[in-house]
Formats: C-alpha cells, structure tokens, sequence
C-alpha cells in the first residue's frame, strides 16, 4: 500500500467545490494509492451551514461507497467524517458515527463559544483579546472532545494558530499533556498540509509538536484538507520530509476504525 489523502472535502458542506470524482480522478494522477473523503460533520448552530446535516449522512456515505466500486483496483476510496464538539450533541454524533462502516472518523475543532476559528471572514469578530487565551482555550475543547471515545484521529493539531501565528507559548505542559493522551487512546495525528497556504504558512501540526507525537508514539497520516480536486496531495513531498524530520518512519492508514502500517516513501 502507497500514499494516500486521508482527507478532503465535498460539496454537502458547503464551502468546497467540485464533483467527488474529480477529487478521486485527481487522486489517481497524482499517484496516491487511497483517498478518503472527510466531511464536516458540526451540529452547533454556527457551523450548521458548513456541515452537512446528520439527514444528509446517508446520501454522502453511499456516494462514496459507489466511487469506491467504480474505482476499485485503481485507487482504494474511502469514507470517513469529520467531527466538531458539539456541547450535548455527542450522543447524535455518535449515532450516526455508528449508523455508517466509516473507515474513519476525525476530531476537529473549528469553534470556540460560538466564534469560528478557521474561518477568514470571521477574524473581525474575534472576542479574543490574547490569542493565547484562545490557544488555552481550543487545547480544553480538544481535550473534552477526547473524552468521546470514537475518534480515531485528530484533524490539524494546532489549527488554533491559523490567523494568530500564536498556539503553543506558554502552554508547553498544556500540549504535552494532549499528545500522551492521543497516545494513549490511540489517537493518530494528521499532517495537514493546508497549513502551507494558510497565514500560518506551515503544516499543522507544527515541527515541534509533530516531534513530540512521535516521541510520545501518536501515529500519523498524510492529508491536504482539500477543498476543491486541484488541492488534492498538494504539497506532499515536502510533508513527507517534516515527518522524516520528525523521525517518523511510516504511516498508517484507517479501514473501517482499524490502522495498518503504510510506508513513508513515495508510491
Ligand atoms: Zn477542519
Ligand atoms: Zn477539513
């Protein structure tokens, strides 16, 4: 097995362009041996519009089961969903985690008390004085998110510094402490390689902190959060040398919630 992209988007969330197989078409020129669809799924109010709907689950799930039998012996498709805290919807979450054979199903925060983090047009309204507070405050999101036990990875670590450029100062003991919790659950972390396009100018997670994933033995995946087919692997080579720098030899790769070993180098 090669290099995938275990993550890219599709049109239900409405803020991603072109047909799903384009993005599987794109994945197969670029010679990666997997692409896994990862749609948003957010239940708070604020995000409703960026998600798809829990109705619409149904609809998305067999559209990727069906690219996947057309593509099959070409490149392997895969479906997974990525999840927001949603404060008291983590039942309905898990409901419809459960309904589906997700390959695999990432945690991701994108808000805080209602403010959208990633999201440029947002910036204007943030309530956040001190970004460090907002780097405080994402690090006890994530960490009450994990406390939902169906969550096989973490989508873009330290997305919190997106727009600030401020996400691990003075909160070293913070991170550390949620990188040997990922260990521990046997969560996996992504290189998202969005990061590189973004204000933030780099992968997410950063260098250091990818490090300490690895130190702490958090596993990785390779994605590019694409939003539209021509993002689909963008930037993988240089990734690929941050997790060599990192120490990371290998990959893993989610089929149906169950990690296999895939190899660093290319296909
Ligand atoms: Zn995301
Ligand atoms: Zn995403």
């Amino acid at each position: 097995m090669g290099l995938g992209d275990c993550h890219v988007h599709t049109s239900l969330c409405n803020h991603a362009t072109g047909a799903m197989e384009t993005f599987v078409q794109k994945a197969v020129e670029r010679g990666l041996s997997e692409i896994c669809f990862l749609d948003h799924l957010t239940l708070a109010k604020e995000g409703a519009s960026l998600s798809m709907s829990p109705g619409e689950v149904g609809l998305y799930f067999h559209a990727v089961k069906r690219l996947a039998a057309r593509w099959h012996g070409k490149i392997e498709v895969k479906a997974g969903l990525e999840v927001d805290f949603a404060q008291g919807g983590m039942d309905i979450e898990r409901r419809v985690v459960d309904t589906y054979a997700f390959d695999i199903i990432a945690c991701s925060v994108h808000f805080l008390n209602g403010f959208n983090i990633v999201s440029k047009r947002t910036q204007k309204d943030n309530p956040y004085k001190d970004p460090r507070n907002m780097a405080r405050d994402y690090l006890a999101s994530l960490d009450s998110m994990l406390d939902n036990p169906f969550f096989d990875m973490v989508g873009h670590l330290d997305v919190v510094k997106k727009f600030s450029g401020v996400g691990e100062e003075g909160l070293e003991q913070e991170w550390e402490a949620v990188i040997r919790r990922l260990a521990r659950l046997g969560l996996a972390v992504e290189v998202n390689t969005s990061g590189f396009f973004h204000a933030a100018k780099e992968q997410y997670p950063s260098r250091r902190l990818l490090k300490l994933c690895r130190e702490a033995g958090v596993e990785a995946v390779l994605s590019s959060d694409a939003h539209s087919p021509g993002e689909v692997g963008r930037e993988f080579a240089r990734a690929r040398a941050v997790l060599a720098e990192a120490g990371y030899t290998r990959l893993v790769s989610h089929t149906r919630r169950r990690k296999e070993v895939v190899s660093l180098e290319a296909p």
